[in-house]
């Protein structure tokens, strides 16, 4: 006989896993059951796939201010249930690190002048802006060997943060013991139907009912939200991010400026939370017709997700005659032409950072990179920024592109909350908010929808 769930979640990532770890530590949910096809933290929450910061939005030049208060309220929730891991899995899980904006030449020094300016700084007492001669303190490979005329700016904080968001899913999961939770591993959904009251999963390997399902499964969540006719008005791109190593010669984060309204963050170069004697340089950006790195078989899928129509493709159009993006689409194509590629890359971008760095200094990151399942509004023609939320009736949908991940508890906290009003159970509030909330102004910003 099958087995009816309380709350069912689809994806054992870092969002699907701190889930868990809500539904079980603050709410009377009785049983709960997650099904995951591959490893739990494996796919793009892995610390292969992704550029591991937390962004908290004090460096992240394309971030409105409501945005900046929402991803730093939200990732901050990381930073104190990292207060409760010890030892070496503390250690390798989360890690202070120094970070920096960098603004190369004119246009870019202009840039950060302006938007760091003594109002951001009252918001974020800790960033310092610096010229030259301090950047050549803090990160003294991005100062030497650069053209003495070529200007430099940085925005910088000695406070940043290196996750391992694969670790920390398992984290989560290690942290949800109770009875009635039920984990299950290389099990993937194929198929969910409604019925009277809840849903009936399907998987490869057996069928389950949950009278609250979550679907954190990446692009495929906005499949399955289509396959119940929820999501019109929503189109994906599937934008993967590649990334190069050398030897190590930053000592923390340096990321470039991003202009605009571009989604995700500028090349960045960063230090590896799991491989010390490296530095990395990425994401690239490459739209790719697929939902999973190197996952062919999900083509299919994907179009399915996007959806092929008038306002899709009138969206696309949109989208693809801002400025910035067409930059970055234009000048990743020519990044993505074997060895050449590499030569341009070099030039364009790491060397911005890293002026010394020769072509054999740089080598392909093969078994890293991810894809960003970046959401499209159809009705604003519009790429969204972030994680995006789509609830249905006992059902919710989350598609995470950057800074997804240092979301993560958000959405968790989001999702805990809709399934425990939806089924009539308790969310308890007040445990959560010795563990996790100084104020209600707090909450109420780790409770509204992403988007
Ligand atoms: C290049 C790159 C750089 C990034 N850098 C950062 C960064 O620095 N900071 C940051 O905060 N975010 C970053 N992100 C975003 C971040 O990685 C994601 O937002 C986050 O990992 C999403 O977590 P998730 O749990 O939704 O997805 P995932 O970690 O992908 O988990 C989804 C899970 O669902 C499973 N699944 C899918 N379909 C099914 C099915 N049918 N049945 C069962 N299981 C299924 C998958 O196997 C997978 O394990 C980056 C992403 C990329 C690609």
């Amino acid at each position: 006989m099958e087995t009816t769930y309380d709350v069912i979640v689809v994806g054992g990532g870092v969002i699907g896993s701190a889930l868990l770890y809500t539904l079980s530590n603050f709410t009377d949910v009785k049983s709960v059951l997650l099904l995951e096809k591959g490893w739990i933290g494996a796919g793009s929450s892995s610390s292969d796939s992704n550029s591991q910061t937390l962004h908290i939005g004090d460096i992240e030049t394309n971030y409105s201010t409501e945005k900046i208060i929402e991803t730093g309220t939200a990732a901050r929730l990381i930073l104190k249930y990292g207060k409760t891991l010890k030892g070496e899995e503390k250690e390798r899980t989360i890690q202070p690190v120094q970070k920096m904006v960098l603004g190369v030449g004119d246009e870019e020094v202009e840039l950060i002048e302006k938007r760091y300016d003594r109002r951001f700084i009252e918001l974020f007492p800790h960033i310092k802006t610096m010229g030259r001669a301090e950047i050549g303190k803090v990160e003294p490979m991005v100062v030497k060997g650069r053209a003495a005329d070529e200007k430099i700016i940085a925005a910088y904080s000695k406070d940043g943060h290196m996750v391992d968001f694969g670790r920390l899913a398992n984290s989560f999961i290690a942290n949800s013991s109770k009875d009635g939770i039920k984990v299950s591993i290389g099990e993937e959904v194929v198929s969910i139907k409604k019925r009277d009251y809840g849903y009936v999963v399907k998987t490869n390997k057996s069928e389950h009912c949950g009278r609250f399902v979550v679907f954190a499964a990446g692009g495929y969540s906005l499949y399955f939200a289509k396959s119940l006719g929820y999501g019109k008005d929503l189109s994906l791109l599937s934008v993967g991010g590649n990334f190069y190593y050398s030897r190590k010669v930053i000592r923390g984060k340096v990321y470039r400026v991003q202009k605009g309204s571009v989604p995700f963050a500028a090349v960045h170069a960063d230090v590896d939370i799991n491989r010390k004697n490296i530095t990395r340089y990425g994401p690239t950006v490459n739209v790719v017709p697929y939902l999973e790195k190197s996952d062919y078989e999900s083509a299919y899928k994907y179009l399915k997700a996007m959806g092929l129509d008038k306002e899709t493709a009138s969206s696309l159009i949109n989208i693809t005659e801002d400025k910035d993006i067409q930059r970055i689409l234009e000048s990743n194509l020519v990044y993505s032409v074997p060895e050449l590629g590499k030569y341009f890359f070099l030039k364009e971008e790491v060397n911005k950072i890293v002026p010394t760095l020769k072509y054999g200094d740089l080598e392909f990151f093969s078994q890293g990179g991810g894809i960003r399942p970046q959401i499209i509004d159809k009705r604003k023609r519009k790429l969204v920024l972030g994680v995006v939320d789509l609830g249905g009736e006992g059902i919710e949908f989350c598609m995470a592109p950057s800074p997804g991940a240092s979301a993560c508890l958000k959405e968790g906290l989001r999702y805990a909350l809709s399934a425990t009003k939806y089924l009539d159970l308790d969310f308890n509030k007040g445990r959560y908010y010795k563990m996790f909330c100084d104020n209600e102004r707090e909450y109420r910003i780790l409770t509204k929808p992403s988007y």
